[in-house]
C-alpha cells in the first residue's frame, strides 16, 4: 500500500476530474458521533433479541420488547452530532463535488451535517421519524420517545389506534424498491463512487459498488477493515475517515 499522502493525491485527483460522484456510507461514518454499530460487541444488541417486522406486527409483547430496546437506543443516541465526515461530505456537495449519498444509517446525520435531502437515499429509512402503519400519520421520533419515557411501551396513533413504527427498514421488511433503483442509477451513473464506513459483507449494500465497477467508475474506498470488494478499488484508505475525508476537502479547496 502506497503512503497516507500519495493515496490522498491519488484520491484528490480522482475527486477533481470526475463530474459525477456518488458517496456510499455504513455504520462505520457514524461510529466517531457515538452511534454504536449493531455488529459491535456490548451494545444493546447484546442486551435484546431482533423483533422481526413479522412479530412486531403479530404479538404484543414483541413489540413492547421492540420499543423497550429503540427506547435505551434513542436514550444512547439522542446526544449525537454529525462528525467531521459528515461535514466533509456537506462540503463537498456545497462545491459541487457530490451529486448522491446513499446511506444505509438511519441516523439522520447527513441531513444534520448540511447534505440536502434531495440527494440523499436512505437504503434503510430512518430513525428519526415514526408513522402509523395503518393512516401513514408522521410524528418527530421525539414525540414517541416522549411516550416512551412515560412508559407507554406499545404506541398507538391517535388517529386509528394503528401501530407506530419508526420509518426504518426491519428485519423481514422488504427495502422500498424506489430507493433501491435510484441507489443503483446513482452507482451506474457516477464515475467515482466514494465507498465510506461499510464492511460490504451484506447484500444488496454489496452489489451497490459492484454496480459502479461495472459501469466504469472509479472507486475510492474508506473503511477501517478489509472489505471483499479491496480489489476494485482504485485507492483504499483504512484510516479514520473524518482524518482523510477533512484532508481531502481541504485539499481539494486550496487547488481550487
Ligand atoms: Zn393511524
Amino acid at each position: 500500500m502506497e503512503s497516507f499522502n500519495e493515496r490522498l493525491n491519488l484520491a484528490l485527483n480522482l475527486i477533481k476530474e470526475a463530474k459525477r460522484i456518488t458517496a456510499f456510507t455504513g455504520a462505520g461514518i457514524s461510529t466517531e458521533s457515538g452511534i454504536p454499530d449493531f455488529r459491535s460487541p456490548g451494545g444493546i444488541w447484546d442486551r435484546y433479541r431482533i423483533v422481526t417486522f413479522q412479530e412486531f406486527l403479530t404479538s404484543n409483547s414483541a413489540r413492547k420488547e421492540y420499543w423497550a430496546m429503540k427506547r435505551d437506543l434513542f436514550r444512547e443516541i439522542e446526544s449525537a452530532k454529525p462528525n467531521r465526515a459528515h461535514l466533509a461530505l456537506a462540503e463537498l456537495e456545497k462545491i459541487g463535488k457530490l451529486n448522491c449519498l446513499i446511506t444505509q444509517n438511519i441516523d439522520g446525520l447527513h441531513q444534520e451535517g448540511g447534505n440536502s435531502s434531495d440527494i440523499i437515499i436512505e437504503l434503510h429509512g430512518t430513525n428519526r421519524r415514526a408513522n402509523c402503519l395503518e393512516c401513514g400519520k408522521t410524528w418527530p421520533i421525539e414525540d414517541i420517545q416522549a411516550r416512551l419515557e412515560k412508559g407507554d411501551l406499545d404506541p398507538r396513533c391517535d388517529v386509528c389506534n394503528g401501530f407506530i413504527k419508526p420509518a426504518t427498514v426491519s428485519f423481514g421488511q422488504a427495502m422500498p424498491v424506489e430507493d433501491m433503483l435510484r441507489a443503483f442509477q446513482c452507482a451506474a451513473t457516477c464515475d467515482l463512487f466514494l465507498m465510506i464506513g461499510s464492511s460490504l459483507q451484506v447484500e444488496p449494500a454489496a452489489s451497490i459498488p459492484r454496480e459502479a465497477h461495472r459501469a466504469g467508475a472509479k472507486l475510492i474506498f474508506i473503511n477501517r477493515t478489509e472489505t471483499p470488494l479491496d480489489f476494485i478499488a482504485t485507492v483504499v484508505f483504512r484510516e479514520n475517515a473524518s482524518d482523510v475525508l477533512d484532508e481531502l476537502v481541504k485539499l481539494l479547496k486550496q487547488s481550487a
